[in-house]
């Protein structure tokens, strides 16, 4: 099995036992083999950014290499998801069991309708940004060619409060 593309993953969890979630989810992708898991950020509890009245957010960011493609990758996110129990419909920004989002791969920029490359809300989220600092901040987004760690500077904390857990 080859291990060619990194990619940068999010995991967030709002529902039930949030840290377990996640876990369980990252532990979940790397059941295939074709996923391995090279840096995991730390544990953070976030605060809600685009629905405001739902309960906090557990969040962290991994750094994977795989011999998946960008859409390959996607769908196995999704099939992880509905396996924690996460309905296929449901209110966009609102409670999830499980989310994972694909922030980036290698350089890739796609504009497909499943998929955006970057992810399209990666440089305004401190809970995203926070943690792939933690892995990696000087990944570069390829669209506006700035590193992970000048776009958390950008950020205001009011409003998006990310706190550490472990
Ligand atoms: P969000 O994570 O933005 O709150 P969802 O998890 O419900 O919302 O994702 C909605 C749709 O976004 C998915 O069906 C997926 O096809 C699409 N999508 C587009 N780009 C990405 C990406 N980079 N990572 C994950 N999903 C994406
Ligand atoms: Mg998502």
């Amino acid at each position: 099995m080859a291990y060619p593309h990194r990619a940068f993953i999010s995991i967030g969890s709002n529902l039930g036992d949030k840290l377990d979630n996640c876990l369980r989810g990252i532990d979940a992708l790397t059941a295939a083999g074709d996923i391995r898991i090279r840096r995991r950020s730390a544990m953070y509890r976030t605060e809600p950014v685009d629905f405001k009245d739902q309960d906090w957010f557990v969040n962290c960011v991994i750094l994977v290499e795989t011999g998946l493609d960008p859409l390959g990758l996607l769908e196995r996110l999704q099939s992880v998801q509905r396996q924690a129990g996460r309905p296929v419909e449901r209110l966009r920004f609102g409670p999830r069991v499980l989310d994972l989002d694909l922030l980036l791969y290698d350089g890739v920029i796609l504009e497909d309708p499943r998929l955006t490359l970057p992810h399209p809300r990666l440089h305004r989220r401190r809970f995203v940004l926070k943690p792939l600092c933690d892995i990696d901040p000087d990944t570069v987004h390829p669209v506006l060619n700035q590193t992970a760690q000048a776009l958390l500077a950008e950020l205001e904390e009011e409003g998006q409060q990310v706190v550490e857990i472990e």
